[in-house]
């Protein structure tokens, strides 16, 4: 054999899939890429994520589970748990008992929320004050369009959808920075401490309202806010809002080639569990099951989150269903847990292996293993399993990689 043959032969050789793209295959791409885009647009938090996976299982026949439901294969099962988090099936022929084929991710990102009494006025401009959530550059979010996105709970008893600054007739709102002119001791300070958390105040107004008295400014911000959405000072205590960037998903670079949105991390994953589960027009062999968690930002918390029992009390419903145990059910499952990698960027070569690390362009990235140090924490695949993922894609014509999150000691991380 020559070199090059052995090279053929024996060498692995990652790849740049744009060079390999037919013409079908780059307007596939596009098209779903446009679907992707929507879908960052109309889900910047895990409730509208959550809404809108729901009110799209409805309109593809999937329904409700409800416990003693009966599950057949072919079935179209999703459960909305309490408007934060969702999960969804598509019953296989094979029993329940043979195990489900699982694909977790999460719908939450980080941002700011309000705090229980955030607004207030100080110098004659309203704020509101926040109190961030997930792991933020809080340098990175001053100077930056901001909108809010949530809920209010009202004092009367009804709800409303709050969403400022996404409409292009709508105001957006800011985090102030010091001009450069006043920066002499702030430059001097590291990453982490030029803006601090309790300088995330979001200004919200400067106009006065006519009159007489105290915080006419902030009294004028509450009745613009009365006027919208009918709310008093208590209801921002009981209210569930939170700021995140304004603004849609945008094409970036003169060739287009990359997406630029708020939350890619993980609503990535979520749409690319969503749309072939929403899609399958083929019973499978095994039950097909997506998660999308909330929480995962701040550790898999609380009842939305991957620590709470929701997941086990959608399969227990399915598993019920055909009389099948949960236990022997997921003794029998395979999950991948889909989350962001990084990619290779010469911006900043000293925080990874080169030679472990996922390139642009070149594929989904399979992190074999999780864990920061010595693997602390980690989710470590076999050999065995990892082989079952290679074939699947290999035989299906799916360029991936593999990938390590930073260099030994550096980085790590963990998901769902
Ligand atoms: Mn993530």
């Amino acid at each position: 054999m020559t070199a090059e043959e052995l090279r053929e032969s024996l060498l692995c050789s990652p790849r740049n899939g744009l060079l390999e793209l037919t013409s079908e295959q780059r307007q596939e791409m596009e098209n779903y890429c446009k679907r992707y885009a929507a879908f960052m647009d109309a889900c910047k938090t895990e409730r509208e994520a959550t809404a809108w996976a729901t009110r799209e299982a409805e309109a593809r026949g999937f329904r409700p589970a409800v416990p003693g439901m009966e599950v057949k294969p072919g079935d179209k099962i999703y459960l909305n748990n309490r408007g934060k988090s969702f999960l969804i099936a598509v019953v296989g022929t094979e029993s329940l008992a043979k195990g489900a084929n699982i694909c977790a991710a999460h719908v939450d990102s980080p941002r700011l929320d309000l705090k229980p009494q955030p607004l207030y006025e100080d110098s004659e401009i309203a704020f509101v004050k926040t109190h961030y959530y997930g792991g933020i550059k809080k340098y990175q979010w001053t100077c930056v369009p901001l909108a809010i996105h949530g809920v209010v709970c009202k004092k009367d008893g009804t709800e409303v959808t709050v969403t400022i600054g996404e409409d292009e007739s709508d105001p957006i709102l800011v985090v102030s920075d010091l001009l450069i002119h006043l920066s002499a001791d702030q430059m001097k300070k590291t990453l982490a401490e030029g803006i601090l958390g309790e300088q995330l105040n979001v200004i919200l107004g400067t106009e006065p309202l006519e009159g007489e008295g105290a915080d006419l400014v902030k009294l004028n911000i509450m009745s613009l806010l009365n006027e919208k959405y009918g709310m008093v000072e208590e209801d921002f205590r009981t209210a569930e809002l939170t700021v995140v960037p304004a603004g849609k998903c945008r094409e970036v670079g003169l060739d287009r080639s990359l997406l630029g949105a708020y939350g890619h991390d993980d609503r990535v994953c979520a749409y690319a569990e969503l749309e072939p589960i929403f899609n399958m027009d083929t019973v499978p062999t095994h039950t097909a099951v997506c998660i999308l968690a909330d929480k995962e930002e701040i550790g898999s918390v609380g009842i939305s989150g991957m620590q709470s029992h929701a997941f086990e009390y959608f399969m227990e419903i399915l598993c019920d269903g055909q009389g099948v145990k949960l236990s022997h059910c997921f003794a029998n499952s395979f999950c991948l847990s889909a989350d962001v990698s990084n990619a290779y960027d010469p911006n900043f070569p000293e925080t990874c292996d080169r030679r472990n690390n996922s390139m642009l362009n070149y594929g989904i990235s399979i992190c074999k293993y999780t864990g920061s140090r010595g693997k602390g924490g980690a989710s470590d695949a076999s050999s065995e399993l990892f082989n079952k993922i290679r074939t699947i894609f290999n035989r299906a014509g799916v360029l991936w990689q593999t990938g390590e999150l930073g260099k030994v000691d550096q980085g790590g991380g963990g998901t769902v």
